[in-house]
């Protein structure tokens, strides 16, 4: 199930999911949205409270459908980890990575092997902290280490371990610090001419290095792309024949916005598609290829529903204050990240004429802004003329959403709704404000004796 049957004759194939692909966030960007996956969003929100999470599970499977050719999927499931999102890939064909104790945890609920070959999950990480290091080695999980240090932290605990590499090629990709994951100024993996060395470090502690790895995010340029797989081509002959595996890892682009191309799938499968077979020719043997995305497989999938609960001027501003805050979305405070909005209108009411508006959350923080451009700076947004009571909708909300958002401001984590096929899923209900405060204790109204905590 792991292996798709179609192989790499499918590229052809790859160019239907592409167009589709490139349509779904501008269709509803700044106008009025009422219905997602068939479903009226006043009525969800008149039963379900504001905000929530959506999920149509209908876009994530066709995205999974895109990337047919290749033959592991792996989601990085920081991405989006609910249980029921990972449970939908699952079905889909698609593996997971594991980047900690928790994500690991994950991924055994849902009924991923630890140990299948190809495995079904991989841990991915910098570093092995102390509960990682212990659930990796109590389930024998396979390993991509991103820093030296972690190749005899293994070695200690699962003496004889096929490992992968993640590999630094010595230049990154992207604008921003945060989201660059390559070049001398990223934090991962191991830097390209530190390899040698680290397969020598392998060997002396019996571990064998089976898989390399680089993720450096290639936007839509096939020419960066080119350079990505010289040098994973490179890295590969290093390691020689013992190699089984090369992993293209993530940052397949997904469309936010009018104007943002995607990638050009078959382009891209072809390019590492060629690495593989070159070093199938040379090491005799067959290589695996695996794709590592994230967002690309569930960020079209997500809106976040939420309430507008108050509109007012400021100067030449006008304001849509929301229900929603950074607590439940943090991609535009941290990034500046672009989400298509669109307006549902509260029952027997139209949208008045668009408007530039400034959208903002209920956190007691200036920055709580969901109309904002990298550095902080506060912009404004055509959307349909909206009053209290309507709902605010805000699109590609499915990856680096529910997963990032916090307590801050002792909110609540929202609930979060899959919808497929005409059925509604709550796969996350919303916290309880008692269970926020569940693990903590006020140590003045302590009835235990203090002595039980020494
Ligand atoms: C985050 C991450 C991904 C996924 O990145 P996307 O941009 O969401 O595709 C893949 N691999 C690794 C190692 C990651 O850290």
């Amino acid at each position: 199930m792991l292996v798709w049957p179609v192989g790499r004759l499918a590229c052809g194939l790859l160019g239907i999911g592409n167009e589709g692909y490139r349509m779904i966030a501008t269709q509803y960007d700044g106008k009025v949205l009422t219905e997602v996956a068939g479903f009226s969003l006043n009525q969800l929100v008149a039963g379900y409270g504001s905000p929530i999470y959506l999920y149509d599970a209908a876009l994530i499977r066709q995205r999974c459908q895109d990337l047919k050719a290749f033959e592991t999927v792996r989601f990085a499931q920081k991405a989006c980890s609910n249980l029921s999102i990972l449970g939908l890939l699952k079905q889909q064909g698609v593996v997971v990575d594991a980047v900690s104790a928790g994500e690991i945890l994950r991924a055994l609920a849902v009924g991923y092997s630890p140990t299948s070959d190809p495995p079904e999950i991989v841990y991915t990480s910098d570093i092995f902290d102390r509960e990682a290091l212990e659930m990796v080695a109590e389930h024998r999980l396979h390993c991509n280490l991103g820093s030296p240090d972690m190749i005899e932290q293994l070695a200690a605990v699962q003496p004889g371990a096929e490992i992968t590499l993640r590999i630094n090629p010595g230049f990154g990709h992207g604008h921003s610090q945060k989201t660059n994951t390559g070049g001398p100024q990223s934090k991962h993996g191991i830097w390209h001419e530190q390899l040698p060395e680290c397969l020598e470090r392998a060997a002396a502690c019996g571990l064998t290095v089976v898989g390399l790895h680089m993720h450096i995010g290639s936007g839509t340029d096939l020419e960066h792309l080119a350079q990505v797989c010289q040098a994973m081509d490179q890295c590969a002959r290093m390691v020689g024949p013992s190699l089984k595996t090369i992993s293209a890892g993530g940052g397949l682009p997904t469309v936010y916005r009018a104007g943002q191309s995607g990638m050009d799938l078959a382009a891209y499968y072809q390019l590492w598609d060629e690495v593989r077979g070159g070093l199938e020719a040379t090491f005799g043997h067959s290589v695996h290829l695996e794709l590592e995305p994230g967002r690309y497989l569930v960020a079209e999938s997500g809106y976040l529903l939420t309430e507008i609960r108050a509109v007012k001027r400021m100067g030449d501003n006008l304001f849509y204050l929301v229900d929603a805050g950074f607590n439940n979305l943090a991609r535009p405070i941290l990034y500046g990240a672009y989400h298509p909005m669109a307006i549902c209108p509260a029952p027997g009411r139209a949208a008045g004429p668009n408007q530039d508006v400034v959208v903002g959350g209920p956190l007691c923080e200036s920055g709580d802004i969901f109309t904002q451009e990298d550095g902080g700076v506060v912009s404004r947004r055509s959307l349909p003329g909206a009053e209290v009571g309507d709902l605010l909708v805000i699109g590609c909300t499915g990856a680096y959403g529910s997963v990032m958002a916090s307590n801050y401001n002792s909110k609540p984590l929202a609930a979060e709704i899959l919808l497929d096929e005409g059925q509604l899923r709550i796969i996350r209900r919303r916290q309880p404000l008692e269970e926020m405060i569940a693990s903590e204790r006020s140590v003045w109204e302590a009835t235990e004796p203090a002595a039980a905590l020494r």
